[in-house]
């Protein structure tokens, strides 16, 4: 079967390789649709692993598959697996953990000692077109619900798990810095659960647009100084926020005066510098800075739900579908490259 696979830096490449195989309790997947995360767009600038090292809840060296946000139809399952058929529609979790460690046994898997992801870590991935994983890990959603908006159940859950770190609910106002894939699926969430109003500054014309739409209240950082303005709309200012950019002090210390006292802001996007804080800001306010990490079984399953009530429709975050062959260039380069600003969420079609 074709796949891309991550060899190192600047270097993923589409091979031939041998399809997995099912064994007991495991379920094998022919992929439809795979987002490409940016994650996947750091892996592939800086390949920060390498492919000697054995991830030791999967065992394998690299080069390994890429792909961890996908969704496709059963074609086969092993011993003992009665949840889902070949012909159903499943979205996967690909986040997998060791049980056993003192994080697992809290009740917060997702902040496993050994956590890993397929698509990452090893196990294969959503950059080919059969994968195989355990039961557990494939949420099955009503074929005609269609593999586009199965693909999206992963990174919406990324923002699901955010909000829930947050706190918001019915009511809650609420800033989202960055309008990318997590900071739109942020909007969704919020929206779907009720929250009141939700601020969205983003650089883009587009994704501000789309926010927009997507009933954000939007701004232009440049123009309009987040904290200013989220503390004219809320009283005091907003009960939560979202640093979903990750840009740096520009965008977490808006977030952070963007909040009312005792609001809470979630970090949720990957930041490639320190930022200098100062402590005095929590001590008469007891706002909160925290962070928000994956997800657990049930927000996946929260999110399944949600999308199937229609209580969050994903896709219109969805910005190009590309053919599997075409990765490298027409989405993963193209990603980092002039897309950045056009594009939202690129979904691969193996
Ligand atoms: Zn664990």
């Amino acid at each position: 079967m074709k796949a891309i696979r991550l060899y190192g830096a600047e270097d993923a490449r589409l091979d031939d390789i041998e399809e997995p195989r099912t064994g007991p309790g495991q379920v094998k997947i022919h992929v439809e649709r795979t987002g490409v995360c940016g994650s996947d767009l750091a892996l592939f600038q800086y390949a920060p692993v390498p492919n000697e090292y054995r991830h030791p809840l999967f065992g394998e060296e690299g080069p390994h598959v890429l792909g961890h946000e996908f969704a496709g139809t059963v074609v086969e399952v092993g011993d003992g697996v009665d949840s889902v058929r070949p012909g159903d529609l499943v979205a996967v979790r690909p986040n997998v953990w060791d049980g056993t460690c003192a994080a697992c046994r809290r009740g917060e898997p997702n902040l496993c000692a050994e956590f890993g992801f397929v698509g990452i870590n090893g196990g294969g991935g959503g950059y080919s077109e059969y994968v195989v994983v355990a039961e557990d890990q494939a949420h099955r959603l009503p074929n005609e619900i269609g593999a586009d908006a199965a693909a999206m159940v992963e990174s919406t859950t990324v923002a699901w798990h955010a909000m829930k770190v947050s706190g918001a609910g019915e009511g809650s106002t609420a800033l989202v810095i960055g309008a990318g894939p997590i900071g739109l699926a942020l909007l969704l969430c919020l929206r779907a659960q009720g929250a009141r109003q939700v601020v969205v500054s983003e650089i883009s014309e587009s994704r501000r647009a789309l926010a927009a739409e997507l009933g954000a209240d939007v701004i232009d950082p440049r123009e309009t100084d987040p904290a200013e303005y989220a503390r004219s709309v809320a009283e005091g200012g907003v009960d939560v926020s979202f640093d979903a950019s990750g840009v740096g002090d520009v965008t977490l210390l808006p977030a952070l005066n963007a909040l009312r006292t005792g609001g809470t802001s979630v970090v949720v996007a990957q930041f490639h510098h320190p930022v200098p804080i100062d402590p005095n800001l929590f001590l008469t306010t007891e706002k909160r800075l925290v962070g928000s990490f994956a997800y657990t079984d049930e927000d996946f399953q929260e999110v399944v739900d949600a999308i199937v009530a229609g209580t969050i429709d994903p896709r219109p975050l969805i910005s190009s579908v590309v053919p599997l062959e075409n990765t490298v260039d027409g989405a993963i380069r193209h990603l980092l490259g002039t897309g950045r600003n056009t594009e939202v969420k690129v979904l691969l079609a193996p």
